[in-house]
């Protein structure tokens, strides 16, 4: 094992490069007289990149104009399509319609919020121009601080008011079974799984065998791929349609390099060659949706075209038989509001005022969209795509009307334990829009398909008529196509570009004095020695370290060499990389010299004296090194960077915390944006992990994931030694950021019936063309949501589909593409809309949309924004639905919680006043909104509320022989506490116990391990390992709950002494704090605006 001072000594390098002089990790500007001399030598290297590295690297990919600054905002806007008005208008994208609720409201200037006491004049706004989706400005000009409110009363409890006996009891709620989620590491079914059977309708069987050769044949129609491509072309536009040769001329106006217009080719374009296509099959338009399928997979009889058209081949035994079922017809589809889905419950009016008990005591479930069960059977699980509205309105007037925001969420690279992959020449896709072929198209006969988005007929391939799971012949219904919502295709060699790459891991550590004072180094090598093994990949994994102060180091790990070697370069203005092809190497076959590097890295700079962060410079050099191939640039920093290109000053002024207005959430520079555009044309992506006890702007940094598809991890004031906590919690979010899944080389589209227009997209990625997200990297952590309007009338349709694509390639250098499809019903009743409200994505995607607006307008503007947005649906809920006029504030059963969920955005750290949240932990919060999948970010807004000192296998779930109890989920008040119990709250990132003064004997020794009350520790993170019962029982718990999180949360065990309390009770949404209303307070307040 190298020594550190040894490294390098006694290996000259080939090249001569570095001399075998010096200690090169004595490190400082001063006492290491090998820079310069390196320096010198190695500027002789010729950089890959000829000529010099601009110090403001110029974005590879000039914007198109018309979506302008909109790619680099917040979230991303699509303008091209439509008639979105761009900029500082992503969330007012219509202008408003007639409204029979707001003639008051828009013309009275009175401020939805109360004004605070002091005398700021609240200025002629019209009252909902503050709310996102409608009015057509957001003028900026609403200061009225929520904190300000007038409090009504003191008391954190509810005023007294009459209880009505309970009537909801939630029965309709069945227990969550997390049937997807949190199952054994993904286990992919080549084809699909035998679990998956159709649904039993009356299809028979086909009966028939076929030669395995026969289907194999060139198939006799025309071929759904687009024309073969050679690796570093771009791709001629083959015979596809206008859509792609549109975006494809898109991109070439853009500039793009090679890779992303020939991305934007494969994965295929949108609906801009629908028109075309009505006339080209005047017979298919879309009233031909009446039919639409009208059974899963079902044939229709109903078509006329059929019956002139003979069965083609003798294969098909019965002819017409497998279509004879009776067509469903319309209602079948979406049946009477009382039918499906929606319970009597469902049908409720409540008054939030009188009802007091409105959180279930299990998991909120998404709502299941009321279409036929066997449409519905089929459906993709809501927890990888769901939508804001179950039920879609059929006009943007309907939409605008219910003044609830229309959008998607995604959690589409999530693990799963289930995932049918398809092996086939052919991949089946819509010759005009490009979808692939799913569960919800229908089938005009055995020969022909009508998509589900465009309406265009399109022929089934030869090859897709035989069935490689059932090994039948003439039944493509059967195929795993139309039964699995969710399915991965492994992808011909027209979906490259080029050659798969192989899996590149390249990290980056600031070793300045104040990173070395941190410790981190010591865990992060630990981590990466101790998971070496695990890193996704195959035998072509190569990785590489860079490590920089006010200089940068490179290391070399060539073969033959007996330790690494290091190469300073000293000349951060114009970097360069000495001996590139030795830096990234093979992970297999240099192991022992990797494991060498990391052993000794720790100890290398313990003497440095440098306190210069020269993280710009750094950067640049990680990406040169990785622009050949792409992959994954991992970068650890601890402080503001002070030198170089990306050199930054503090702005956080801690007396201005409180101010929601003059805080800095904008990026200071544009440099790490800049960075990261070119990192994605290039296909890297870089994740940041932050570990800084000081303001280190992370608004500016983070831009350096955002843009490149990554991701960001924060451990605000991490030490070794003082904070053990933060470095748990680097430990195990490192073990699972090291060995998850990962995707290189991924573009995703998102498409949705004709007539539906996606605008905005929240998340981490680039808009390449049109809509198309640039993903360098995708992981199982990422979340993604996106806005939508309805763009052409619905009117005709029962129902629509979207369709998300995401083409990617694995660590083992497979190139595939995972699609998932979900199938929702059109209504055109106001109340339709409003009983098929998602609560928890309407919260999620507000969630998404106000971090923009905190950017482009304000946090005062974004907190009023969050406020109307109740107002104004609850508003235009009790004009437009309800018929009399009864008192109190009456919500429709779905948005029972909408009131809740927005007030603990409101106390969410993001959003929050007070001086409480510091800047960066702010824009990590928002942060994580962007970037979370929903189910964490709910989490992380309305924490679940356990007690857990009388826990019972009741009810529990049984998971590989282990039985995980699970408590009900209580209402977050002081109220539901009790001193002689033990509370758990799983706030996502972070878990608190409280116990209870009078907390039972029995818990404190058989839980706790301790005697009594006074002898538990005041900073407990760690629940003893004891041998009993209560131990297990809700230890179990404990890592359910914490299994396949992307974030490791921490558990702290709370006294009423504990300097946690107070954290605690911050996470009691429904009480009163000194900036906040209480939920009670906060109903009135709403109830008042809305009965104006
Ligand atoms: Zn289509």
């Amino acid at each position: 094992m190298a020594q550190p001072g040894r490294l390098g000594a006694g290996s000259p390098a080939q090249n001569g490069a570095v001399s075998a002089a010096g200690p090169p990790y004595s490190n400082g500007p001063v006492q290491n007289p090998l820079k310069h001399s390196q320096v010198s030598v190695s500027q002789g290297y010729s950089s890959p990149f000829p000529g010099s590295y601009p110090h403001q690297i110029p974005a590879k990919t000039p914007l198109d104009p018309s979506s302008g600054p909109c790619n680099y905002g917040g979230s991303q806007t699509v303008s091209s399509l439509n008639s979105y008005q761009g900029p500082g208008q992503t969330l007012n994208r219509l202008p408003l319609e007639p409204n029979p609720v707001a003639p008051l409201q828009s013309t009275i200037p009175i401020p939805r919020m109360p004004p605070p006491p002091s005398s700021q004049t609240p200025a002629a706004v019209p009252a909902s121009s503050d709310s996102f989706l409608y009015g057509p400005d957001p003028s900026p000009s609403s200061n009225w601080q929520y904190g300000h409110l007038p409090v009504r009363s003191k008391t954190n409890n509810f005023v007294p008011v009459s209880t009505q006996p309970s009537l909801s009891g939630n029965t309709n709620l069945s227990r969550n079974n997390q049937c997807v989620s949190f199952g054994a590491p993904s286990l992919q079914n080549n084809y699909m799984k035998t679990g998956s059977v159709p649904p039993p309708t009356n299809q028979p069987l086909p009966t028939i065998y076929q030669p395995i050769q026969a289907p194999l044949g060139s198939p006799p129609v025309r071929s759904l791929d687009p024309q073969k491509k050679t690796s570093n072309s771009v791709p001629s536009q083959p015979q596809l349609n206008s859509a792609v040769n549109q975006e494809g001329g898109i991109s070439a106006a853009n500039n793009d390099s090679v890779g992303e217009s020939s991305y934007d080719t494969i994965e295929g374009g949108g609906f801009m060659a629908a028109p075309q296509l009505t006339n080209q099959n005047p017979k298919m338009n879309r009233n031909v949706g009446y039919s639409y399928p009208s059974l899963p997979p079902g044939y229709q009889n109903t078509s006329p075209n059929m019956s002139g058209r003979p069965s083609t081949t003798l294969q098909y035994t019965s002819g017409l038989q497998p279509f004879s079922q009776s067509p469903l017809g319309a209602n079948h589809l979406t049946t009477s509001m009382g039918g499906l889905s929606l319970h009597s419950e469902g049908l409720r009016v409540i008054n939030l005022l009188q009802e007091r008990n409105m959180l279930p005591t299990i998991p909120l479930k998404a709502p299941v969209p009321n279409l036929h069960e066997d449409i519905q059977k089929l459906n993709c699980n809501p927890e990888l795509f769901r939508c804001t509205l179950t039920n879609i309105p059929q006009t943007q007037a309907l939409l605008n009307k219910a003044k609830l925001p229309l959008g998607l969420l995604l959690h589409p690279f999530k693990d799963l334990v289930q995932l049918p992959v398809v092996t086939s020449s052919t991949i089946v896709r819509c010759r005009s829009c490009r979808t692939y072929i799913n569960p919800f198209v229908s089938f005009l006969d055995q020969r022909r398909w009508k998509c589900n988005l465009c309406y265009r007929v399109n022929d089934v391939p030869e090859e897709f008529m035989y069935n490689p799971v059932t090994r039948v012949y003439g039944d493509p219904l059967r195929r795993p196509e139309v039964q699995n919502a969710t399915i991965e295709f492994m992808a011909p060699s027209e979906y490259m570009l080029r050659p798969p790459q192989p899996p590149v891991y390249l990290f980056v550590f600031d070793v300045s004095h104040n990173a070395v004072e941190t410790g981190y180094l010591n865990s992060v090598c630990q981590s990466l020695l101790d998971n070496l093994d695990s890193l996704p990949g195959n035998t072509r994994t190569k990785i590489g370290f860079i490590t920089f102060d006010s200089t940068i180091h490179f290391y070399s790990l060539q073969e033959g060499l007996s330790q690494p070697q290091m190469l300073i370069v000293s000349d951060i203005e114009d970097v360069f990389i000495p001996m590139p092809e030795n830096l990234l190497v093979n992970l297999n076959e240099n192991k022992e010299l990797i494991q060498d590097l990391l052993k000794t890295l720790p100890q290398m700079f313990t003497k440095s004296l440098e306190t210069q962060s020269a993280l710009g410079p750094a950067l640049q050099s990680a990406f040169k090194l990785m622009s050949p191939t792409g992959g994954r640039i991992s970068v650890f920093q601890t402080q503001l960077p002070s030198v170089g290109v990306g050199a930054l000053k503090s702005r956080e002024e801690p007396n201005q915390r409180s101010s929601a207005k003059e805080i800095h959430l904008t990026p200071s520079t544009d440099f790490y944006k800049k960075l990261a555009l070119d990192c994605s044309g290039q296909q890297v992506a870089v994740d940041l992990f932050l570990l800084s006890g000081q303001y280190s702007d992370l608004a500016s940094l983070g831009c350096i994931s955002r843009y490149s598809a990554g991701s960001v991890y924060y451990y605000p004031s991490y030490h070794q030694q003082h904070n053990p906590v933060q470095v748990e919690k680097l430990q195990k979010e490192l073990k699972r950021y090291l060995t998850r899944k990962i995707g290189f080389e991924a573009v995703m589209r998102i498409r949705c019936t004709k007539g539906l227009s996606i605008h905005t997209f929240h998340g981490n990625f680039f808009v390449r063309s049109t809509d198309l997200l640039s993903l360098p990297n995708v992981n199982p952590d990422a979340g993604y949501a996106v806005q939508m309007s309805v763009e052409e009338n619905l009117t005709d349709i029962q129902v629509v589909s979207f369709q998300s694509a995401l083409l990617y390639t694995s660590s083992k250098g497979e190139r595939r593409i995972r699609v998932h499809t979900m199938c929702l019903p059109v209504v055109s009743t106001l109340n339709e809309v409003y009983l098929g409200a998602d609560v928890q994505a309407i919260s999620g995607l507000l969630a998404n949309m106000a971090v923009d607006r905190s950017i482009t307008a304000s946090l005062s503007d974004a907190r009023d924004a969050l406020v109307n947005a109740i107002i104004d649906s609850l508003s235009a809920y009790r004009t437009s639905v309800l018929s009399s006029q009864q008192p109190g504030l009456l919500v429709p059963f779905s948005l029972r919680l909408f009131p809740l969920f927005v007030l603990a955005l409101l106390k969410q750290k993001s959003f929050q006043t007070g001086t409480a949240a510091r800047l960066d932990e702010r824009i990590f919060a928002m942060c994580q909104v962007k970037n979370q999948p929903l189910v964490y970010l709910m989490l992380m807004t309305h924490p679940n509320l356990y007690r857990v000192d009388n826990l019972s296998d009741e009810g529990a779930l049984n998971i590989n022989d282990k039985t995980i109890p699970q408590p009900p989920i209580l209402q977050l008040s002081v109220e539901k506490l009790s001193r002689d119990g033990a509370f758990l709250m799983d706030a996502g990132t972070i878990m608190m116990l409280w116990v209870g003064k009078n907390c039972g004997q029995n818990f404190l020794s058989q839980v706790l391990g301790v005697p009594n009350y006074a002898s538990l520790p005041l900073n407990m993170t760690h629940l003893p390992d004891l041998d009993t019962a209560e131990s297990s029982r809700i230890g179990s718990f404990i890592s359910w709950l914490r299994e396949h999180r992307p974030f490791f949360p921490i558990l702290y065990i709370i006294r009423d002494e504990s300097p946690m309390k107070a954290a605690f009770l911050q996470y009691m949404v429904e009480d009163r704090t000194e900036s906040a209303l209480s939920y009670y307070e906060f109903l009135l307040h709403v109830q008042q605006q809305v009965n104006k």
